[in-house]
C-alpha cells in the first residue's frame, strides 16, 4: 500500500507515519529528514535546498523530486511506503503520477493553525535517524537521547516561531491545494489530529483500513 500522509507542518505527520510504518511494516519516507541529511552531508541536493529550509520555503520540485525518486526506488519500498512531507505542491503530484507511482490512499491530519505554534516550540527531533519528539506529549526517556538510536535530541532551526509562520502560510498557499486534487481522485481521507497521538493513531490505522 503506497500512502501519503498530508498536513500542516507539526500536525503529527512524522509521528504517525512513525507508529503506522511499525504496524503495517513498510518505510516512512520523510524528504524533510532526507533533506537534512544531505544538508548535513553537504551534497548537491543539500546545497541546493539549505537555503529554502532555513527561509521556511519550499525547497524547488526538481531538487525534491530527484530526491524522493531515488529512495522509493529502493527495495524496502517494492511492498509500500508512507510518504511523509511530499508531495507538497501539485506540481510533485503530478511527478508522482509522471513515474508511474500508484497512491492508495491519502490521510490529511486536520490540526488548526492555532494549535501549531504552540506545538512547534516543544518539538525536538533526532539529528541521527529523524525520530521526533515532543517535551510534553512524546519525551525521549533520557533527556535529549533519542530513544531508537541514541542520538542527540534537538530543536530544529526552522521550528523558530518566525519560520513556523512562514511554513504555515506556504503550506495554505502550496500544499493545501493537494486536498482537492486527491479529493476529487477519490483518495482523500481526513482525521483531526488534536486528540492526542494515541487517539490519532488510530482514527490513522482505521482511515486506512476502512
Ligand atoms: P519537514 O521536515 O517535512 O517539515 O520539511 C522541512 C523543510 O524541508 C520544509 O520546510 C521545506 O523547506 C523542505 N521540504 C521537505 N519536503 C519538501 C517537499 N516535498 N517540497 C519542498 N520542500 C520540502
Amino acid at each position: 500500500m503506497n500512502m501519503i500522509f498530508l498536513g500542516a507542518p507539526g500536525a503529527g505527520k512524522g509521528t504517525q507515519a512513525e507508529v503506522v510504518c511499525k504496524e503495517l511494516n513498510i518505510p516512512a519516507i520523510s524528504t524533510g529528514n532526507m533533506l537534512r541529511e544531505a544538508v548535513k552531508n553537504g551534497t548537491d541536493a543539500g546545497l541546493a535546498a539549505k537555503k529554502y529550509m532555513d527561509a521556511g520555503d519550499l525547497v524547488p520540485d526538481e531538487v525534491v523530486i530527484g530526491v524522493l525518486k531515488d529512495r522509493i526506488a529502493q527495495d524496502d519500498a517494492k511492498n509500500g511506503f508512507i510518504l511523509d512531507g511530499f508531495p507538497r505542491t501539485v506540481p510533485q503530484a503530478e511527478a508522482l503520477e509522471k513515474m508511474g507511482v500508484q497512491i492508495d490512499k491519502v490521510v490529511e491530519i486536520d490540526v488548526p493553525d492555532e494549535n501549531i505554534t504552540a506545538r512547534m516550540s516543544g518539538r525536538r527531533v533526532c539529528e541521527k535517524c529523524g525520530n521526533s519528539y515532543h517535551i510534553e506529549h512524546k519525551p525521549t526517556k533520557v533527556e535529549g537521547i533519542c530513544d531508537a538510536c541514541g542520538g542527540n535530541v534537538v530543536q530544529r532551526v526552522d521550528d523558530k516561531p518566525e519560520t513556523v509562520i512562514a511554513r504555515l502560510k506556504t503550506y495554505h498557499e502550496k500544499t493545501a491545494p493537494l486536498k482537492d486534487f486527491y479529493q476529487s481522485k477519490g483518495k482523500l481521507v481526513s482525521v483531526p489530529g488534536t486528540n492526542g497521538i494515541e487517539e490519532t493513531s488510530k482514527a490513522v490505522l482505521a482511515a486506512i483500513k476502512g
